[in-house]
């Protein structure tokens, strides 16, 4: 076995290369894994093109399906499973490091220091801080999740994103049996907002511009499906959405666009009482013009998420586990790229020539 591995790593906005490092060994509860395939999300080309607030360059990737090469002394993962060379993983891409105030307070989806590892330069020690890359390290303050055996690898890579996420979002606008659910963007969170959705109960209403969009939001559950291009203005997606719900609005809605102005609208399409997450618009600097009168006037609750609380990952791979045949979540990664390829696959994404890449290290 060779004992080194290579790490992709952002110079600068749109360009990357690969870096060799000598292989780490584990510190005592860390885990030192193998790379089995990568996703490529949207958030890591905001940071590729060079539109993240914060972070310019260093290592890339934080989508993954993990194999244990190497633990630090015996480890366990976040559900007390034993861990031992060969088991399938996932990590959760940020720390939880129970020392801040906002850990001590419970609130860890906040910990004050979730991206102590993410984008370190590669040649800080231990090296492997992205999963575009052949190794992962995963530090004991990351969470950790051994994949059960019925979980599709596809899947699996994109656990610790997307559908964690949404599991999270989802129960904290208590979307439950019963309630019509709007979503706002048939991308990778409306699809998972529309599968978890669709698995509580609710009735779903899922809008986007683009009809092949809409068709896989139907073989992930939309009750029913508005395209943009047929209901052009907000008011005709109103008046659908009030036909949809016997004229009384949504009883939830998720957001999932990036548009600015999908919030006033979502404020819209809700009914009295409405809950709202709003959780697509990650970039600052975008501005919409939003009436807040319509929210107040609907007692509208609105809320907003970033990351996860981290446990919620394990609430991912049961949802997997139990509901991930009903779905194609494998479906969702249209194109594979060796790890050689990590500039192609990150430039093919931008210019949405493949809506979801993985990257598969040799
Ligand atoms: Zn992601
Ligand atoms: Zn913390």
């Amino acid at each position: 076995m060779s004992n080194t591995g290579v790490v992709g790593y952002l110079e600068q906005p749109e360009s990357t290369e690969l870096q060799e490092y000598e292989l780490p060994t584990p510190k005592d509860g860390d885990l030192l894994t193998k790379i089995v395939r990568a996703n490529v999300c949207g958030s890591e080309l905001h940071i590729w093109r060079g539109e993240h607030p914060l972070i310019r360059d260093g290592a890339l990737g934080h989508e993954a399906l993990c194999r244990v090469v190497e633990t630090g002394g015996e480890v366990r993962d976040n559900a007390g499973q034993e861990l031992e060379e060969g088991d399938l993983v996932v990590p959760a891409y940020f720390a939880t490091c129970n020392e801040c105030a906002r850990c001590g307070r419970g609130q860890h989806q906040y910990c004050e220091n979730a991206y102590k590892y993410w984008s370190r330069a590669p040649e800080e020690w231990p090296h492997f801080h992205g999963t575009f890359a052949s190794h992962y390290y995963i530090h004991d303050d990351q969470y950790v999740y051994k994949v059960p055996e019925d979980v599709d690898e596809t899947a699996a890579a994109a656990a610790n994103c997307a559908l964690s996420q949404v599991l999270n979002g989802l129960d904290a606008i208590e979307v439950t049996q019963g309630d019509t659910v709007v979503v706002q963007g048939a991308g990778g969170l409306g699809l998972n907002a529309t599968a978890v959705a669709t698995e509580r109960g609710a009735e779903t209403i899922v809008i986007d511009g683009v009809a092949n969009r809409l068709d896989r939001a139907e073989e992930f559950g939309a009750d029913h499906t508005v395209n943009l291009t047929e209901f052009e203005t907000v008011e005709a997606r109103e008046e659908r959405v009030l036909e949809l719900t016997d004229g009384l609005g949504a009883d939830a809605a998720v957001e999932v666009t990036g548009v600015p102005a999908a919030i006033d609208e979502g404020f819209q399409l809700l009914g009295n009482g409405g809950r709202y997450l709003v959780m697509g618009n990650i970039i600052p600097g975008k501005e919409a013009t939003i009436d807040p009168g319509k929210a107040v006037r609907k007692s509208i609750e609105m809320t907003t998420m970033m990351r996860y609380a981290p446990w919620y990952l394990q609430e991912a791979l049961e949802f997997l586990s139990e509901h991930g045949d009903d779905y194609p979540f494998g479906e969702l990664v249209d194109a594979e790229y060796p790890l050689a390829d990590l500039q192609d696959a990150l430039r093919d994404s931008a210019n949405r020539t493949v809506t979801r890449a993985a990257l598969i290290p040799e």
